[in-house]
């Protein structure tokens, strides 16, 4: 079958198991080999095998990586980078120039936050801070003829707020700009957002695309040609590729997508109908909830409602730090998406270092990234966590 079939005619596991790679016609190999080399033997000057030439361009494990990307976003290229973030900068430096101007989540990711406000705005790129769930706000927030892009989270981290990717995409093109949605809580398994008019896809794939919390990695897929151009030359001229041993194994983990997805939403489902009834919890965010803002523009563009829960305990922030602290088989850390539940306090952990400003979360909030272990066993310890 060919790469095109695997894209317009299979089903996601087809896609996410087969696309980017044909058995090795020398061996056979049905998983694409670990190639460590960074450079190719030419056959006389210029004269390229398969297009290879140097590694940080091109490299056969990352290449089958990039395909599979490709596929199971319904992209036409894809990239892979050495982290989340590597794969943002390619974007705006792909997109922007200095002068121009972004519109970005006012909850966006704390690394994506410090992006633009300490890095690309040094670079003389401006940043407007709007709510995803607000396409007002979000249309306001644009400076048409300076706004390039229209950045994205959804669901967003830790209060899972919930944009309308279809009407984000609409309002960012009627001004001239592109949107770019940053994937990683939904997975391309729930939520495909260039088939909603998005223009490029970013993912932190360290989270539930790698989903083994064994690699950090990022990855950029778009349907545009030109932009693909331009992100092929920026990746190369910056340099932040993933290499073959992360490519190996975040493609590793892109093959069971699926079938993992779908547990983390059972159990996560499992945890929040324990958690709405636990006297000491003051509220439980969840968009699968009826009561939950987003819940009917989540209905709408997801396939499920993912596996990361946030909930409020009544007791208040002392009390959220001692449940956190007992949890045996939920992990206290950070990260998300991993096999493996985590528990964590945002406020005193990942979203620490907003303190004070307007991406403060609340105090005796607990975010829970809900694994695929047995959900039985993930309720007993919440339980005994809030005893
Ligand atoms: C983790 C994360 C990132 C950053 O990715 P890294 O792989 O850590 O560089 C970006 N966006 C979201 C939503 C994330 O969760």
């Amino acid at each position: 079958m060919s790469e095109q079939q695997h894209r317009s005619k299979s089903g996601f596991e087809t896609r996410a198991i087969h696309a980017g790679y044909e058995p090795d016609p020398m061996t056979g190999a049905v998983i694409p080999p670990i190639y460590a080399t960074s450079t190719y033997k030419q056959d006389g000057v210029g004269g390229l095998r398969g297009g290879y030439e140097y590694s940080r361009s091109a490299n056969p494990t990352r290449t089958a990586l990039e395909g599979a990307l490709a596929a199971v976003e319904e992209g036409e290229r894809g990239f892979a980078f050495a982290s989340g973030l590597a794969a943002e900068d390619t974007v705006v430096r792909s997109v922007c120039r200095p002068g121009d101007h972004v519109v970005i989540p006012d909850d966006a990711y704390g690394g994506t936050y410090r992006l633009f406000d300490k890095v690309e705005k040094v670079w003389g790129l401006e940043h407007s801070p709007a709510a995803v769930s607000d396409v007002d706000a979000v249309r306001a927030a644009i400076r048409p003829g300076q706004t390039k892009f229209v950045w994205v989270e959804t669901p967003t981290n830790p209060m899972l707020n919930i944009g309308d990717i279809e009407a984000l995409a609409a309002v960012a093109h009627e001004a001239g700009a592109l949107l770019v949605v940053d994937n990683t809580f939904a997975s391309p398994y729930l939520q495909q957002p260039l088939t909603l008019g998005a223009d490029i896809v970013v993912h932190s794939t360290t989270k539930y695309v790698g989903g083994h919390s064994d690699v950090v990695g990022g990855a950029v897929v778009v349907r545009d040609l030109d932009l693909a151009e331009s992100i092929t030359f920026h990746q190369n001229a910056i340099g932040a590729v993933a290499g073959p041993f992360d490519s190996f194994l975040t493609h590793r983990g892109l093959k069971t997508l699926g079938v993992r997805i779908d547990r983390h939403c059972d159990n996560a489902e499992k945890v929040v109908e324990f958690l709405t009834s636990h006297p000491g919890v003051a509220e439980v965010i969840y968009p699968g909830l009826e009561s939950h803002p987003g819940h009917a523009v989540a209905a709408k563009q997801m396939k499920r409602f993912g596996g990361i829960v946030s909930f409020r305990v009544k007791a208040g922030e002392q009390a959220a730090l001692d449940a956190c602290a007992k949890a045996e088989v939920f992990t206290l850390g950070e990260s998300l998406g991993g096999v493996e539940s985590l528990i964590e306090h945002p406020g005193r952990m990942t979203h620490a270092s907003v303190a004070g400003t307007d991406l403060e979360v609340p105090a005796d909030l607990i975010r829970l990234s809900v694994g695929i272990e047995t959900a039985d066993d993930l309720v007993a310890d919440l339980d005994r966590c809030l005893g």
